[in-house]
This record gives C-alpha cells, structure tokens and sequence, in this order.
C-alpha cells in the first residue's frame, strides 16, 4: 500500500487562517474598535477613515460558488457593497459597481480586486438621484456584463438629525429615493434580463425594526425596503426569480463618520452588541454570497440578520 498523501479537495486547517473560512473566536476575530471621533463629508472615502474598514481584501477566500454569474453592486466601491463585490468576484462572477463619481479612489481598489480575481470589473460612476443615470444603469451594466443574474440594491443614505424640526422634507425625498424608491427601478430593469435562477438581494437593516430616535427618515427607509424585498419576492418567485434581503447591524463603513452618527458615538460604535464589537464589511459579504448562490434555492423574502447577535423579529 502506498503512503505518499493523498491530495485533498479540502484546504488543510493552516492554509485557512487569515481567511474567512477560519473556525477563530468571532468575538476577536476582528479587533473591537473605537474610532476616534473623526468627519468627512458625504459621501466620504472609507480609504481615509480611521481605522479602514475592512472588506476582505486580503481575507476573503472564495468556494467558486458564483462561477461565471454577472452581479450589479450598487454602492460598490466601499463598505458592504465593496466587500460583496470582492467577494463575488473572487467566488467566480463578473461584476458591475455603481457609485458616486467623487468616490472613484475607493472604487478603483474594488475594480482592481475584481480584476485580479480573473473576473471583468464593470465602473458605473453616477448618482442616483439623477433621473437618467437611474433609469440607464441596469442597460448599462447588460450592455457591458453581457447580462446580468445578480442585482445587490445596497446604495444607501443615512443622515443623522438630533429632531425632527432639523430633518428637512429635502433630505427625506433624498433618503427614500436613494434607498429604496431606487430599488423599484433598478429592479424592474434588472427582471427584463433575469431568467431563472437569478437573484435580487437588498440591504436592509436592524434600523428597519429598532428604529433610532436620530433616524427617522433612514429607519422609515430600511422598513420599506423589509416589504418591499416580502412583495416582490412573491411576485417574481413562480419566475423562478429569489429575491431577499440583508439586514446589517452596527458595521463600521464610511457611512458613519459622514454624519451617519452623532460623532461622540463613534468610538463606542457597535459596542453594545452581544458580541461585543462592530462588524466589518467582509463579515457581511458571506450572507450576500449564500443568497445570491443556488444553495439558497429554498430561502425566498428571507431577511438575513447579520448584526453580532441583536434580537431582531
Ligand atoms: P458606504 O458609505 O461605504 O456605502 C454606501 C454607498 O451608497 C456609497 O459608497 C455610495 O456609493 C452609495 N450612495 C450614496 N448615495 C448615493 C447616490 N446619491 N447615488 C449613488 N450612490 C450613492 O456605507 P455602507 O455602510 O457600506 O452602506 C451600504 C448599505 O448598508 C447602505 O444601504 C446602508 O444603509 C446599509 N447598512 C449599513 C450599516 C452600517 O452599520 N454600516 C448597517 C445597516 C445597513
Ligand atoms: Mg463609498
């Protein structure tokens, strides 16, 4: 009988540490961070936030779990979306990222990372309160994915206002419309190109059911977008069509230092989590994965909670 090893499908335990895919303590598996009290007007560069957030550049280890799917990442070149975007690309799919064009220097580490995975990586700069840039985006990202299986509706706004004698009705029109009014058109595009088996995943969150007293506009947002994602799912399920959502908890991203929280929270941002600290990005990028995958046949208006261990309905 021969002792030479044999070669294993399955990576040794050594070759995963640093990756995702590690069975490490989730408490220290990222550092619990304090942000020093910092700004940055919006919509910000996460490249220049203290500390920067994570989204699995160097971590993210992909299963080939999304081969030769074509995704359209709103919100793409940080955060979450940048984080779901590198980790598409790295799971096997071309992708498309939209952003507003004075975030290009984050976009363009996503759209190196997509390429360096061997993938296409498709820049759809523009803003989506802008009517034509809206209603051309899904085209734009067919026209160059050559189609589209994945649409990730994660752009988002979230202004803090300490009453609601500051929040203007104009930063309202604005907040709905880049959360969720974008969603229905950005969705109805993206079903005229989507045959069975593709996937609709919108970002929610724990605002949607924990509503902060600062919030009243975003929050309101995040709860539309929970039944709008039950509806629709309904509607396009008989296509054969999923569509679900992704409900973050406390994740460190650029969104907060650009007044997405009052400043004196930052440093004890996420802390009052059952686990104890904030998320990153690349934590968020695997729930996006399962649901865009067909190992998720079955889980159709499903929000995925993914916020360190806060009750949620
Ligand atoms: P982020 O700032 O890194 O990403 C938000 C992105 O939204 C921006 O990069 C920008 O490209 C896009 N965007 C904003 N306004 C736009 C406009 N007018 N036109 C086009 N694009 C625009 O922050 P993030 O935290 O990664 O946010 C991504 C999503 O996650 C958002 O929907 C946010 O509400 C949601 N979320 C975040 C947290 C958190 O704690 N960070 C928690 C729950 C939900
Ligand atoms: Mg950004």
């Amino acid at each position: 009988m021969s002792t030479e090893s044999t070669s294993s499908a399955f990576p040794e335990l050594h070759e995963l540490e640093g990756t995702q895919l590690a069975f490490d303590d989730p408490t220290t598996r990222h550092p619990r961070i304090s942000p020093p009290e910092q700004h940055q007007e919006e919509p910000g560069l996460e490249t220049e936030a203290d500390p920067v957030p994570d989204i699995g550049l160097e971590s993210y280890r992909g299963l080939g779990r999304l081969q030769g799917r074509k995704a359209l990442v709103t919100g793409g070149d940080s955060g979450i979306g940048a984080a779901v975007a590198v980790a598409f690309a790295r799971e096997g799919a071309d992708v498309a990222i939209a952003y507003l064009p004075a975030e290009n220097k984050d976009a363009e580490r996503v759209i190196k990372a997509i390429e360096d995975a061997g993938r296409t990586a498709v820049a759809l700069p523009g803003d989506l309160m802008d009517k034509g840039y809206r209603e051309d985006l899904v085209d734009s990202a067919v026209q160059q994915l050559g189609g589209l299986d994945i649409l990730i509706n994660n752009a988002g706004k979230q202004i803090v206002n300490d009453s609601l004698d500051e929040l203007t009705d104009e930063q309202v029109d604005e907040a709905f419309q880049i959360n969720i009014k974008a969603m229905y058109t950005l969705s109805r595009a993206a079903l005229k190109h989507m045959g069975p088996g593709s996937t609709i995943i919108n970002t929610t969150s724990i605002q949607a059911y924990q509503p902060s007293p600062v919030l009243l506009d975003y929050a309101a947002t995040k709860s539309a977008i929970n039944n709008f994602t039950k509806g629709l799912a309904q509607q396009v399920a008989p296509r054969g069509i999923r569509v679900n959502a992704v409900a973050p908890g406390p994740v460190w991203t650029v969104i907060q230092p650009t007044d997405g929280q009052p400043k004196e929270a930052l440093p004890e941002f996420g802390h009052d989590t059952p686990l104890g600290r904030a998320g990153q990005p690349v934590e968020m990028a695997p729930a996006f994965v399962f649901l865009a995958s067909p190992e998720s046949s079955y889980v159709i208006g499903e929000t995925l909670h993914a916020n360190g261990g806060t009750p949620t309905p």
